[in-house]
């Protein structure tokens, strides 16, 4: 039987239209607007066109949405400045530094600055720490999103054995920790790893996020397995055209997987609900209420 195809842009929709609805309510209860700041420092294309859609999103769950374009020559201490002028600023709920910056521009003293209450990214050291304790606070978007295209074909994960390739600060082990509170038993591959195809045909719950298109052959999964595809790779066509493909080689998948997220229209609409949910909640945090 072939895979359950999971449907990442469904339940975004229906994630947001939610939201939307809790968003109404904080303008009506508590005259409040949640609003995200976007800083995109340089002309990177897929970054514009990313801070683009987020802020399209963000506007129609009547957020609002603030661009702050930069130039790719701004400098670490500008930068700096423009993190400590949106910190102050109390009508900026939630403040998305748009990743990769322009070298030499040090990412992570830049996401170390902003003030924690408004890091929807989730990406500050203290998100990390308050997921690896499991403290309220900002849960990295991919993975998050990632968790609920789990719980939508799998809403028991207690005891499943959850496979994570991939172990990167913003997608691999913020993933890998969600799965233990979720309380699978987890590993976590990586580049070193021995044997990664019998890693995987272990898995109940695979995610790839490795980077490398195609790179999970199908037949390295066991059958009937959830598969979490983040993998955005760009490859080039017969025609010289180019398409989107995963980590994951989705054709051979299909006949072996349980269910499994296309690329495009799987991970990817998940993660930018995530950080309107995040925005949201921002907003309510930073104001003492109590999110709906
Ligand atoms: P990184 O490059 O930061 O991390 C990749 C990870 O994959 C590393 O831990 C690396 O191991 C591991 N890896 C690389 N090659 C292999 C291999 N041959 N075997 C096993 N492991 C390997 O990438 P990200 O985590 O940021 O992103 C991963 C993918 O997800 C990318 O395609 C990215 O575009 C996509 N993405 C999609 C998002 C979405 O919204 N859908 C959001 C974020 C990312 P090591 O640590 O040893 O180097």
């Amino acid at each position: 039987m072939e895979a359950k195809i999971i449907d990442g842009k469904a339940i975004a929709a229906a994630t947001e239209a939610a939201l939307a609805k809790k968003v109404a309510t904080l303008k009506q209860q508590h005259q409040v607007t949640p609003c995200l700041a976007f800083i995109l420092v340089g002309d990177h294309a897929a970054s514009q066109i990313y801070v683009r859609n987020k802020a399209k999103r963000a506007l129609a769950v009547q957020m609002e949405g603030l661009t702050i374009p930069l130039p790719a020559s701004t400098t670490q201490a500008e930068l700096l400045a423009e993190i400590a002028r949106l910190n102050a600023d109390p009508l900026v709920d939630g403040i998305l530094v748009q990743l990769p910056l322009p070298e030499p521009l040090d990412s992570r003293a830049v996401i170390a600055a902003i003030d924690p209450l408004k890091d929807v990214d989730g990406l500050h050291p203290l998100s990390a720490g308050q997921l690896l304790q499991q403290q309220r606070g900002y849960v990295s978007c991919t993975p998050m999103g990632c968790m609920q295209l789990i719980r939508s074909v799998e809403p028991n994960m207690a005891g499943k054995h959850a496979v994570v390739v991939g172990r990167s600060v913003m997608v691999g082990r913020p993933m890998a920790m969600l799965l233990l509170n979720a309380d699978c038993t987890v590993t976590i591959a990586h580049s070193k790893t021995q044997d990664l195809p019998s890693i995987v045909a272990q898995a109940d719950i695979l995610i790839a996020a490795v980077g490398q298109p195609e790179m999970i052959r199908g037949d390295w999964i066991k059958p009937g397995a959830v598969v979490i595809d983040v993998g955005i790779n760009r490859i080039e066509t017969a025609d010289g055209g180019a398409r989107l493909v995963g980590d994951v080689a989705f054709a051979e998948a299909l006949p072996r997987a349980g269910a499994i997220t296309p690329v495009p229209g799987g991970v990817g609409p998940m993660t930018i609900a995530m950080l309107l949910h995040n925005t949201y909640l921002a907003a309510c945090y930073r104001r003492n209420l109590v999110p709906a």
